[in-house]
């Protein structure tokens, strides 16, 4: 657990150095060239307190992640296999002390029926997730719901990247897990506080801290290349927490030459019976959470930043400019409740947490297309083995616009053509024509014909 420095990370937080205005303003002229900064310079722009240098480092990390990621975000649900959990983590709805909570766990054919809503709603990347259960969220069940998914296909409309949040495995496990043909296994640590983590997981095999944090290194070696990894805002002070987030993608990064292929960050929100969850014990307040998130962009630019519907639709849209590069829309966090939502917002009595933001995939879509967002469906690049060393090349060299844009633009058009209303379509298709219009020359013949390709029936268009 040596690269988890506590002594480290208390020293940076305490050093009263790092609060000086002028090191956070020469240390946000260096974060501009899009380089990342070290964990130092990451821990004296967590001290920014002065409105002028909020307005500078929110204003470098948009630039930043436009650089590297364009004006894209990447749109994804989450797909909820089971409930049951043999853990006792004091922040989720989920724990096995939760007597409460009605325990659901989906057949075979509940998950294909909950896939075909994703998949007519218009989603092709989904997220697996499931507590930890010897039999009901087995290997051997993942897999199978991994088929269940992939074998969806409605006119060639179908999930094309499944990602998965599942326990920690051993290496043999998870060479398993890539065999099921995954895209990105996410884990998150929850808290890097190892005083707090044992206070918070009361029981079950999440109680073993190095497990859990050395689960994206057997993943990697395993052979499963993108893993991404999070933290869950609010059980301990979010400068620690970020500290140590970005120390793990470091560590990563130095091991193998990948750095995560995505960070979390989730923040805490009231679950049923779920005392930490409902009273956070270091709560992170909106600006700091924005902080944060900009601080993540400027110390690791390449990695892919996720931001999940947790969070409600107004604070969404403000944080999406500060470096989100990946989100998820029209989620629901109880298994089973693609199904049984209609116009409810989710189900309380079953869901891992309360959701801030309810609208649907299309209503997503059309509103960040207003603030100047293209989202894209894009799935190509686990497809086309651009993933670990070789998306992170691209990814840091600022290349990965020129493979993106082009994959969003065709993506985007295949989606407003089969799912997208009136709203969607008036705003979205003059999107695509103006940021074609934008593209160089060569790019926009690319572009069109793969257009083209989409609008004559072809589905999956890419390269
Ligand atoms: S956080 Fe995960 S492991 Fe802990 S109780 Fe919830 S589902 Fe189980």
């Amino acid at each position: 657990m040596e690269f988890i420095n506590e002594r480290l990370i208390n020293s940076l937080i305490g050093d009263s150095a790092l609060h000086s205005p002028a090191l956070q303003s020469e240390i946000l002229d260096k974060a501009k060239d899009a380089k990342g900064i070290t964990l130092r310079e990451a821990a004296a722009l967590l001290n920014i307190n002065s409105p002028e240098l909020y307005d500078r480092l929110f204003t470098e990390a948009k630039e930043v992640k436009e650089r590297i990621y364009g004006n894209r975000l990447v749109m994804f649900a989450p797909l909820y296999l089971t409930n049951a959990c043999v853990n006792n983590c004091l922040y989720c709805a989920f724990r096995t002390g939760n007597k409460d909570l009605v325990r659901r766990s989906l057949s075979l054919e509940e998950i294909r029926n909950e896939t075909e809503i994703l998949v007519a709603q218009g989603h092709k990347r989904l997220l697996l997730v499931c507590g930890e259960h010897p039999k009901l969220a087995s290997l051997d069940f993942v897999g199978k719901a991994i088929e269940q998914v992939y074998a969806v296909d409605q006119n060639g409309n179908n999930i094309r990247r499944v990602n998965i949040n599942i326990a920690p495995l051993s290496t043999e496990e998870f060479r398993i897990l890539k065999s099921f043909g995954i895209g990105t296994y996410q884990i998150f640590q929850e808290t890097y506080h190892f005083d707090t983590y044992m206070k918070m997981h009361l029981s079950g095999p999440k109680r073993d801290f190095a497990w859990r944090l050395y689960a994206p290194d057997r993943a990697i070696m395993a052979g499963i290349d993108d893993v991404g990894i999070g933290a869950l805002f609010g059980l301990t002070d979010f400068r620690f927490e970020t500290l140590s987030l970005l120390s793990h993608a470091f560590e990563l990064d130095t091991k193998y030459g990948i750095g995560p292929h995505t960070i979390s960050i989730p923040r805490l929100e009231p679950a049923l019976n779920a005392p930490a969850a409902l009273q956070p014990p270091h709560a992170v307040d909106d600006l700091s959470f924005k902080k944060l998130i900009a601080v993540i962009r400027l110390a690791v630019p390449y990695t892919g930043m996720i931001l999940s519907t947790r969070e409600r639709a107004e604070l969404r849209r403000d944080l999406f400019s500060v470096g989100i590069s990946q989100i998820s829309a029209g989620s629901r966090t109880s298994p089973g409740s693609y199904k049984d939502s209609g116009e409810s917002e989710g189900d309380v009595d079953s869901e891992q947490f309360q959701l801030g933001d309810h609208r649907s995939l299309d209503e997503v879509v059309a509103d960040i297309c207003s603030l100047g967002y293209m989202p894209s469906f894009c799935t190509a690049c686990y497809r086309s083995e651009r993933t670990g060393d070789r998306f992170m090349e691209l990814a840091k060299s600022g290349n990965i616009g020129k493979i993106c844009v082009p994959n969003a633009l065709a993506t985007f058009k295949e989606y407003l053509n089969e799912y997208g209303t009136d709203e969607s379509c008036e705003i979205g298709l003059k999107m695509i024509e103006e940021t074609i219009e934008k593209s160089s020359k060569p790019l926009q013949n690319k572009v069109r014909r793969m257009i083209e390709r989409v609008d004559a029936g072809e589905k999956d268009v890419f390269f």
